[in-house]
């Protein structure tokens, strides 16, 4: 149990639950650490102060180790106000940076108002990425490995190499850097360089921050940081080939020896039909009653009536962004609708899903029903109530809805890519979990749905299958000796621990 102990681990991003999520990156800086710290280790995590960090169900109060200080930003200085506070049931610190101009608003990336990213973005997250810095930099003891997570935190290693070199607290510190989705990498102006302190020579053809003329904070931390990980084995793969790599291939072929793909695990904490207070009722593997009351709830509440026949409710809780398969799913409507199912849609996203959602809801009112929004108690009632859960996704680093599916016995239908190949076994009438399809077209969907439908129409070998997914474990804790893992190769040379 001591594997970690001693070590000093802080992580760095712009999402952690339940602070603030927006996706599957914030489940992960939520849950990781807690896993860490129960296997040793002593974490902190930093994440921006969204709106106040003072209100809310979760709220921090002023840090009284660091009281804040100021980040400057090109020529500007401008002041950061540091919270904190201690996660939930844990003792992992977390501290919240604040500042009136860049986070004193709701929305995370995107202005609720207009769904779209905020204007002044680049600032935000150089801002958010300097004091990050800036703050471990103030904290004691110092620690072993700061572990940053996507864009936002990509030019974390840049910046302690460029300005912080002589600082032993981070000079010694060894830099993790984890791709959770490679399609979002921050690609900004030149001009973010110099709001970072980064020396202009820095920038120069195929240096770590340049990319086609521009500054790339997700190349620039998969290049600097001593270890490179990714959110399961199969993505680590593909991210190294041309179709996949997001223009990134090269860069990632090159740290081929230091990218590792470890898969998420899930918070059994939270997602748990034994215990989960968001759902109508509680079921488990071996009493599975709970689960029919739960389908007649989440039928009810999205205004479908409940079928005379036993017929399957499929599920879907989902960022409606182009990764996500909505395409497919718009593609086989049609055909979709004369399948012996009903669909429920949670998800809020691109105005054009949203449109898109609410039309077939209105064109097959007895067949599908959509909710527009994010609600995670709605998003644990649908992995409860229903059957099978649709996951088309054209790439999937990880994905998490699949993995609380399996545990709620709602059997995944996937296609077949990323994390979604990594965990979702195929049936094959006797052992397997769920379902999946190789090729992104709407035919191979409607096939695999097919295929669902009729496993399910055998009551006995339906059980059996649900009864397996069930009882399959993604807890955190082997991804965590993984990551550890990692730390510690990293810290091979000389480390202190
Ligand atoms: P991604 O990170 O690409 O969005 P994941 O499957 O890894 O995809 O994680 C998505 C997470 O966000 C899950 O915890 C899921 O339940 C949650 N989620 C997505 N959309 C919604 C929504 N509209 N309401 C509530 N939770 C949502």
């Amino acid at each position: 149990m001591d594997d970690a102990k001693g070590l000093r681990i802080v992580m760095v991003a712009a999402e952690a639950a339940p602070y603030a999520k927006v996706g599957g990156l914030g489940d992960v800086v939520g849950a990781l650490p807690r896993a860490l710290e129960k296997l040793g280790a002593r974490v902190a995590v930093v994440i921006p102060a969204y709106g106040d960090a003072t209100a809310g169900a979760h709220p921090a109060a002023p840090c009284r180790e660091v009281p804040g200080f100021d980040v400057t930003l090109g020529g500007v200085t401008e002041p950061a106000g540091i919270f904190h506070a201690v996660m939930p049931e844990s003792g992992v610190d977390v501290y919240r940076v604040a500042s009136r101009r860049y986070f004193a608003r709701a929305g995370v990336y995107d202005d609720p108002a207009t769904r779209e990213g905020y204007p002044d973005n680049m600032e935000r997250f150089v801002f958010f990425m300097k004091a990050a810095v800036g703050l471990v930099a103030r904290l004691t003891p110092p620690f072993d490995v700061i572990h940053c997570h996507d864009s936002h935190a990509g030019l974390v290693p840049g910046v302690i190499l460029e300005n912080y070199d002589r600082v032993p607290a981070l000079a010694r510190a060894r830099t993790v850097f984890t791709i959770h989705n490679l399609a979002y990498q921050g690609v900004f102006p030149r001009e973010a360089l110099a709001l970072a302190g980064i020396a202009p020579r820095r920038f120069y053809p195929g240096s770590p921050f340049e990319f086609w003329g521009k500054v790339n904070f997700m190349k620039a931390g998969i290049a600097l940081a001593h270890a490179v990980t990714t959110v399961s084995p199969t993505y680590a793969e593909e991210v190294q080939t041309p179709e996949m790599g997001v223009g990134l291939d090269g860069v990632l072929r090159e740290r081929k020896a230091d990218l590792h793909g470890i898969i998420n695990g899930i918070d059994y904490g939270e997602w748990n039909p034994v215990s989960d207070p968001l759902i109508p009722a509680r079921f488990s593997a071996l009493r599975m009653e709970g689960k029919a009351a739960c389908k007649k709830d989440l039928l009810e509440s999205f205004g479908l009536g409940a079928t005379a026949k036993r017929i399957p409710l499929v599920g879907m809780v989902s960022r409606l962004a182009d990764q996500k398969g909505f395409d497919l799913v718009a593609e086989a409507m049609p055909r979709l609708a004369r399948l012996d199912m009903q669909l429920v849609v949670l998800g809020t996203g691109q105005q054009k899903y949203h449109d898109m959602l609410r039309d077939i809801a209105a064109r097959y009112p007895d067949r599908v029903a959509v909710h527009l929004g994010f609600d995670n108690a709605l998003a644990h009632r649908v992995e409860a109530g229903c059957d099978l859960f649709l996951m088309p996704s054209r790439y999937e680093p990880c994905g998490l809805n699949q993995l609380y599916s399996l545990r709620y016995g709602t059997i995944p239908v996937v296609h077949r890519t990323g994390g979604l190949a990594d965990t979702v076994v195929p049936y094959d009438g006797e052992r397997g979990t769920g379902f999946s399809f190789p090729d992104y077209t709407a035919d191979a969907l409607l096939r695999a749905l097919q295929d669902a439908l009729h496993a399910y129409s055998d009551v006995a070998a339906w059980k059996r299958l649900v009864r397996r997914a069930m009882t399959r474990n993604w807890s955190w804790d082997a991804s965590a000796r993984r990551y550890l893992a990692v730390y510690r190769k990293g810290c091979d040379e000389g480390a202190a621990w």
